[in-house]
């Protein structure tokens, strides 16, 4: 059975259409995994809420997902996210919201499980960007992977268990998009996985594709899959929105 696991979709309709076409015609998938933060930013949160909702999948809750939910303060967000987010609560109606608040923080089904941002105080949303962050959150992996996302970087890490020293699948190099682990990954016995789909709707990593990974659970592979989608118009969607321009420009510069 393939396994489309996406997330960061942050309300990029384009994309996400762009993701499941993709994985339902080319890559064969039958099941789906969101990996959260549905919302926040883009243009389209309700359609998007719709389309993942359609899938019947997977999915664990995103922290602009629980802030659209919840009428907690903003503060911790930057002022472009917190100007996104207002826009977005106003914009979901009380039904979506209360789903957006009921999705778990983290799952484990066979052989994998799922986070948006670490296994380590999954509440408190710490970005995984060094070694150190990543080790943290494997010592509470209670499955052989563990799918998450939340910095919008594609990453891979591996631990030799019992007791390893974790190490980076892949090697940041400049460009970016050279960094990026474009080949399928076989997955081995004897290693926990920290396996980072970076982004739907908005990737960080310098490449303004769409992302997300193909997990086959027979073949034990992993595959990295960028897909093209309409950039111009998931930017025409924010600036007719009212929101800030600095969210149409990023997704040109995939940062
Ligand atoms: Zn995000």
């Amino acid at each position: 059975m393939r396994l489309a696991v996406f997330g960061d979709i942050h309300a990029n309709l384009q994309a996400l259409e762009a993701v499941l076409a993709d994985a339902r015609e080319w890559m064969s998938c039958e099941r789906y995994l969101c990996l959260g933060d549905v919302v926040g930013y883009g243009a389209n949160p309700r359609e998007c809420i719709e389309k993942v909702r359609a899938l019947g999948c997977l999915l664990v809750r995103g922290n602009h997902d629980e802030i659209t939910a919840i009428d907690v303060s903003l503060e911790g967000f930057s002022p472009l996210a917190e100007e996104a987010l207002v826009w977005t609560r106003k914009m979901v109606d009380a039904e979506q919201r209360a789903w957006l608040g009921s999705l778990p923080y983290r799952l484990e089904e066979a052989g994998i499980e799922a986070v948006h941002a670490s296994l380590h105080e999954p509440r408190r949303w710490p970005y995984l960007y060094n070694q150190d962050e990543v080790q943290m959150s494997s010592q509470h992996q209670t499955r052989p992977v563990c799918f998450l996302g939340h910095t919008h970087v594609l990453k891979f890490w591996r631990v030799p268990t019992p007791d390893g020293v974790l190490e980076p699948l892949t090697r940041l190099r400049k460009p970016s998009i050279d960094a990026l682990p474009l080949e399928l990954l076989h997955l081995q016995t004897n290693y926990l996985y920290t396996l980072n789909a970076g982004s739907v709707g908005q990737p960080r990593d310098g490449d303004v594709r769409a992302g997300y990974l193909v997990f086959d659970d027979v073949q034990q592979t992993v595959v990295p899959r960028r897909v093209e989608y309409d950039v111009e118009l998931a930017q025409a969607r924010i600036l007719e929105a009212g929101l800030p321009r600095r969210l149409a420009d990023r997704l040109t510069l995939g940062k």
